[in-house]
């Protein structure tokens, strides 16, 4: 390794992917400095999937209260304190932003905590100081976006979220994808008064649409105000709350109305047009394959180059271009069958092709679906449902789409996507003993295919 330059490698911010692509350099050896301007960890530790999980499982005490009593339990929640729940959060979150400066500096890393601009192919402006480095790679992630509408300013985002003095009674939430949903699902188990509102005729587009339905159902059922094909299109104050102006000329108001109507790459103010790093028309860092940029000392991955906006995804090219830079060769990040889930109230949860996209690229599929009351909920009276679904390429017998709308299904289809990953066909999964009595059984108790 050259030492001309002050670092073998410098990061621009310290998320998902610069964390770990800074560590696993640092520990392969490499000098490695990172600049973080706003909070160790990144979206995802601090407004991001660590305290919307947190929420989460906050909001579902109420139903597991209510279920609780067809058990036999005489409990009734005595109410619920916003304050504790915010104080408790932020304490497990300084710890993991402590975690992951310690996991920074354990591993030799340099950190700068300040806003790192680019200068040159080989320089950057960190904090008003100009280091230099062999590689530069920019992990900056994303920000959320809010339509150009009247009033916008009295919207909040996920940023703010995660941190509103008080609970409100009503809350409005704008958009149809994981953020929304997530969303209307934590408010409303918090006792919120909920209004999801989405511009589609259906949200969360690109699931099955099978299991888009019937989330709807199911989160309706619960008692969500969930609101397709409208928008809002102005918003004002009025005293104390927000009044939304609707497309359809209704109106409604809300103590907070919270946008999740998507998010950008945060690559504006780095610079990286006079350096010669070209950006897509949303603003997204263009790449090759190896995450090399069209400048070639500069690599950029995770949001900020607006791929697959997953966390995981994020670690997985981060560690690719350590062990790339200085540990080659290094195995290339696969993106089939990438499993994901949105927490919503019920979880849903997915790996591999819908069916309209099964359809589209197979000669012929085979379509399972299985929709039950959970064994839990039988004595609960709640009416909830699990819906499950596979899709199997007759031809090969592989199982190319696991589908799931229910409890836990992220931690189940975990699993199913090694399975697909492997290559398991249709008999493999027939083959397979199951776990009784689980919701998970049921995906290797599918013998009947539904009518094309
Ligand atoms: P980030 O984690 O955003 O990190 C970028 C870092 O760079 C930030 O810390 C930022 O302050 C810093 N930075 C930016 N510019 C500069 C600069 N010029 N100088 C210095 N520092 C800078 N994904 C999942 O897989 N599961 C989930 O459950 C999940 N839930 C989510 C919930 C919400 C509300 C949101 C918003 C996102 C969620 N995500 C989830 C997505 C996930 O958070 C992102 O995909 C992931 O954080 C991307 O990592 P990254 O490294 O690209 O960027
Ligand atoms: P998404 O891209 O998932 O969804 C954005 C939603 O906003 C879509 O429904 C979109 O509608 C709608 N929208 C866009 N523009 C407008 C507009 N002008 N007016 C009204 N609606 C609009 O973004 P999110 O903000 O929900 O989340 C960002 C990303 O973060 C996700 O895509 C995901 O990758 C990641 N994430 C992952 C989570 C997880 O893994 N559990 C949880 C949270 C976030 P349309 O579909 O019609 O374009």
């Amino acid at each position: 390794m050259t030492h001309s330059y002050d670092y073998d490698l410098f990061v621009i911010g310290a998320g998902s992917g610069g964390v770990r692509a800074a560590r696993v350099a640092g520990n392969l050896g490499a000098r490695v400095g990172i600049a973080e301007e706003r909070y160790f960890g990144g979206t995802c530790v601090n407004v991001g999937c660590i305290p919307k999980k947190l929420f989460v499982y906050a909001s579902h005490f109420a139903e597991d209260f209510l279920a609780a009593r067809g058990y036999g339990w005489d409990v009734a929640a005595q109410g619920f304190d916003w304050s504790t729940l915010l104080a408790n959060k932020d304490r497990e979150i300084s710890r993991l932003n402590n975690v992951y400066e310690q996991l920074l500096s354990g591993a030799q890393v340099h950190i700068h905590q300040a806003r790192a601009t680019l200068t040159g192919p080989n320089e950057v402006d960190v904090g008003g100081r100009r280091v230099s480095a062999r590689h530069i790679l920019i992990a900056t992630g994303g920000w959320p976006v809010v339509p150009e509408i009247p009033g916008r300013e009295l919207a909040i985002t996920s940023n703010e979220v995660f941190a509103l003095p008080e609970l409100p009674r009503r809350i409005v939430i704008v958009g149809g994808g994981y953020i929304a949903v997530e969303f209307a699902g934590i408010f409303h188990g918090l006792g919120v008064e909920t209004t999801l509102i989405y511009r589609g005729p259906l949200f969360l587009r690109g699931f099955d649409d099978d299991i888009r339905r019937f989330l709807a159902e199911e989160m309706t059922k619960r008692g969500v105000d969930i609101r397709f094909e409208l928008n809002v299109a102005s918003m004002s104050k009025d005293n104390d709350d927000i009044r939304c102006a609707l497309t359809d000329g209704s109106e409604l108001l809300a103590d907070q109305v919270l946008f999740a109507t998507g998010r950008r790459p945060l690559s504006d103010g780095l610079n990286l047009g006079d350096v010669g790093v070209e950006t897509d028309a949303a603003g997204a860092i263009k790449v090759d394959e190896q995450y090399v940029t069209s400048v070639p000392s500069i690599l950029a991955i995770g949001d900020v180059t607006n791929r697959v906006q997953l966390t995981p995804v994020a670690l997985a090219e981060g560690m690719f271009v350590a062990r790339k830079l200085f540990a080659p060769p290094a195995r290339t990040v696969d993106y089939d069958y990438i499993p994901t889930a949105v927490f919503s109230q019920p979880d849903i949860a997915t790996v591999g092709f819908t069916e309209r996209e099964a359809r589209q690229r197979f000669a012929s599929v085979d379509v399972y679906r299985s929709a039950f009351t959970p064994l839990r909920e039988t004595l609960t009276r709640s009416n909830h449902k699990t819906l499950m679904k596979m899709i199997v390429d007759r031809d090969s017998d592989k199982v190319v789409g696991i589908h799931m709308a229910g409890p836990e299904a992220g931690e189940i289809i975990q699993g199913m996507a090694v399975a697909m990953r492997a290559g398991a066909t249709k008999a493999i999964f027939d083959s397979t003993i199951g776990i009784h009595p689980t919701a998970a059984e049921e995906f290797v108790t599918m013998r009947t295919p539904v009518k094309d």
